[in-house]
């Protein structure tokens, strides 16, 4: 487990939650832990292509999209998308 962990791309910096596919992400987004520890102007960054946007659909949008996928097969799960807060 703790390989499939370095390795998750999926990164929510809020609730230190990792998972490896867009689809476990977009579930975590949704689910009633992320809501309470999210603020309604959270910051979502995708560090792969250095994507900045402060919509929660936007940012599913993003990572299911055709452009980020491609970039996550060519760098191999690198690097994290990291939600992070504009707070910190
Ligand atoms: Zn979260
Ligand atoms: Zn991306």
């Amino acid at each position: 487990m703790g390989k499939i962990i370095r390795q998750s791309p999926y990164h929510c910096v809020l609730c230190h939650f990792y998972c490896n596919t867009a689809g476990q992400f977009r579930n975590h987004l949704l689910s009633s832990s992320h809501q309470k520890a999210s603020e309604p102007d959270e910051n979502y960054w995708c560090v792969f292509c250095s994507f900045l946007c402060k919509d929660q659909d936007l940012l599913l949008k993003h990572i299911e999209g055709e452009e980020h996928q491609e970039v996550i097969r060519a760098i191999n799960g690198s690097m994290p998308i990291i939600i992070r807060s504009p707070k910190v």
